[in-house]
Formats: C-alpha cells, structure tokens, sequence
C-alpha cells in the first residue's frame, strides 16, 4: 500500500471513529494509553476542520486552599536536563498558586532548597508526586532517580529526555562513549585545547570522580556510556512527553493531580500518557499535505515556508507522520519541522524507522513511476546531513538503535 493509500486509510477509520479517547500502545510501553482533554471541540475536531492540539485542561478555582487530606508533598528532579523543563511549570502561570495551595515542594533544585538528606529523612511513599525530567546519565542521576522513586507514590517521566532519552541521548551515538566524549570535550573543543596547551601541555588533565584536595574528596558523578529514559532505570507511573511540555499539556497533569488530592477522583492507570491528543502530528497539522515526491532535501532556511503546504512536500523532513498530537503543530505552523518531541503516536513502533520509512516512500522509485537509480536515491540521502540527529533528535534511547558500538563491539 502506498503512503498516500495508508493516509487516506487511517483518515477513514479516524473519521468512523467518534472516540475521544484511544488506548494504545507506543513501542516501548505495551501497557500505555493516552489521556486527552475531556471531549470537547478541541480534542475531537473533525478531521476536515482546522487541526488544533490539546486544550488546556480547567484546574478549578485558583487558590483552593489545602486538600481536605490536608497538603500532599511534590518533589521535582532534575537529572540529565538544560533547565526548559523546570522552567515549563512555571508556563502554568498563575495556576501555581494552585499548586502553592495544594502542595508541600520537598524538592525542586532548580526552585527551592530540599537537599537529598531531606528525602532519606523521608518515609518512603511520603511524597504524593515527583516529577522527573531529564534523561539518566550519570551515577548521581540513577541514585536520585532511584530514591525518589522509593519515597514517592507517583512518579512521572516530565519530558522528552525523561520520556524517550530526549537530546542527551544523542550522545549514545558516540561510538566510543564516554572516554570518546570527555576526550573531545576537554582536548579538542577548541576553547578547552587552548586551555590545555597553555596550562596542561603535554600533560592534560580530565574531571576525575574522585579528587583530594588540602580540605578533603572531591567528587563527581561518573557518567555513563549509554543514556537512559526514566523507566529504563526506575518503575514509571506516567508519562508527559514534550521538550518541554506545553502549558496545555501540563494542566492535564496537574488536573489528574488535583481531582486525586482534593476530590479523591482515581488515578489513571498505571503507564498513561498524559496531555497528548489521539491524533499524529500531521493530524493536528494545518498545512496541507498532497504527498509529493521528494527529489532533493531541503532545510527550512532554503525554502520560503510562509504558506500552507506541508513541508516535507518541499522537500523538508518533517517527523509529524509518526509523532503524537497535542501541540497543536507548534513548530509546523511557524515553518519548523517536526523533530518528534511528543514520542512516537499510539499507531507507530519506533518514532526514527517510521518516519524515515514514510520520507523514503515519497522518493520516486515505484513501480507506476519512473524509477530511480541506486545512486539518485544515494544522492537524496546524502543531502540529509544527519540523519539519525534527524530522525532520532529525541527518541535515541528508546530505540532499536539505542546507541552506537565501536569496532571492538562493546
Ligand atoms: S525535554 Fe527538552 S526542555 Fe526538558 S530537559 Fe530535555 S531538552 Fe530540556
Ligand atoms: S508539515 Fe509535517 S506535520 Fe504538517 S502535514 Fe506536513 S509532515 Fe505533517
Ligand atoms: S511540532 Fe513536533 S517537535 Fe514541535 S513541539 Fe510539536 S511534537 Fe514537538
């Protein structure tokens, strides 16, 4: 079946279905299902309507005052992350004084000063719900990631990296792994080599985990060659991919949190992803797709993107086919390609292999068209600077992939 048959395909069966809700299964989860905005215009627009995302979810009164229970204990982690996730909860704007109302934040390094001997004072189940983001990278991540997990009831997996590996996981690409990275990093950039041949030369020196000092051990974490999403090391509750998850997203969570403390509603089940929509990307996509055949790849910067085409029919590669809904297309609509943060849609097995299979099924190599040569389609690939950057921006951990091996195979 050609791409564009499966397109109209699964619009059809989406059109026959009237279900706001789906329960399936990204690859890495057999157990997951989505949650989505309650049934309203937003979350089950017609197919032939203007594609949105997810609409903000209604968190009730602003400042509630504490649960009847009393207020619950959140921690949020960060581990393997750049900081946009912390910041993210902050997109809630004035809906954290609901969560000032309802919670005790034990732990939130980037925020407020919970220390990790506060955690171990915990009982464990104590906190409610942790939130983590950030891939686990290092010892220190695991650790943390593993004591939150003890003391909490809840843990959720808060973005890309925590999700599927996100951006440093990339980094599992690296055939020689951390020793490969560290030696790049600190020997070759070149700011650190200049740094090394004025003060080290001939000798240069690498961060060590352990290092005496006149006042005693210092020490740091030691990293790890491979970088892992959240439930690749810990027990996961559930799940809100996004780098960073949309405000929209956010308040989904935050309702399930707050119909549980302050009006005992039941949880989700276990392994729900939350603050998605049931539709792909292209789905929610306003540009118009008419699957041309790619005979040259472009970068946006090449390409005059102010109109309503779909952007892989200009050649530009676009993830949106095989990415789950509920941006609402953020970066398509401004010009930008989908790069897949929301995770792989329910229908799709791995994000990476699916949307390169759906970009290479518009190359012009079927039978009714004229064939190309193994060394045209060679010469479209080659135009793909990255590919696995590409293609796996933010799913490299939960891949088949998973990362690169040198020669020795390790
Ligand atoms: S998901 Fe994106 S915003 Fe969040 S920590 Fe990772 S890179 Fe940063
Ligand atoms: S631009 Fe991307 S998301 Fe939009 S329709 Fe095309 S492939 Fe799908
Ligand atoms: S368009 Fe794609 S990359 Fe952009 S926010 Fe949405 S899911 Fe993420």
């Amino acid at each position: 079946m050609s791409l564009k048959d499966w397109w109209a395909e699964r619009k059809k069966k989406r059109a026959e279905s009237k279900e706001a809700k789906v329960e399936a299964a990204p690859a890495s989860a057999s157990a997951k299902k989505t949650v989505e905005a309650p049934a309203s215009e937003a979350s089950v627009c017609a197919l032939d309507s203007e594609p949105i995302g997810l609409a903000a979810a209604d968190l009730g009164e602003l400042m509630p005052g504490a649960p009847p229970g009393g207020k619950i204990n959140m921690a949020v982690y960060w581990a393997a992350a750049c900081g946009g996730c912390d910041v993210s909860l902050l997109d809630i704007a004035d809906r954290i004084l609901t969560v000032k109302d309802m919670a005790n934040i034990v732990m939130w390094p980037i925020a407020v000063d919970g220390k990790e001997k506060d955690i171990q004072a915990l009982e464990d189940g104590e906190i409610t719900v942790c939130l983590i983001n950030g891939a686990i990278r290092n010892e220190e991540n695991e650790h943390m990631a593993r004591l939150l997990r003890q003391k909490s009831q809840i843990v959720v997996a808060y973005g890309s990296c925590a999700t599927c590996g996100g951006t440093p996981a990339l980094a599992n690409l690296v055939p020689g792994g951390v020793n490969e990275i560290i030696k790049y990093v600190h020997d070759e950039v070149p700011s650190t080599k200049d740094f090394q041949e004025t003060y080290h030369k001939g000798n240069y020196v690498h961060p060590q985990t352990s290092t005496e000092v006149p006042e005693g051990t210092l020490t740091l974490p030691k990293l790890y060659d491979t970088v892992y999403a959240l439930d690749q090391i810990i027990d996961v509750d559930y799940y809100l991919p996004g780098c960073p998850p949309l405000q929209e997203s956010i308040s989904h969570l935050l309702k399930v949190v707050v119909d549980f403390a302050y009006h005992g509603v039941a949880l989700p089940p276990k392994g729900t992803i939350v603050g998605v929509t049931s539709k792909t990307l292209c789905e929610e996509c306003p540009r118009e797709k008419k699957f041309e055949r790619i005979t040259e790849v472009k970068e946006p910067y090449e390409v005059d993107t102010n109109n309503n085409k779909c952007l892989v029919d200009m050649g530009i590669i676009c993830l949106g086919s095989s990415t789950m809904g509920g941006c609402g297309a953020a970066c398509t609509r401004v010009g930008q390609p989908c790069r897949g943060c929301y995770g792989p849609s329910p229908d799709v097995q791995e994000l990476g292999s699916s949307a390169f299979t759906a970009i290479a099924s518009l190359f012009p190599v079927t039978d009714e068209e004229s064939q190309m040569s193994e060394e045209d389609i060679d010469n479209i690939m080659k135009q793909i600077k990255d590919p696995l950057g590409y293609f796996y921006a933010f799913s490299m951990s939960k891949s088949l992939i998973m990362r690169a091996v040198d020669e020795g195979g390790q």
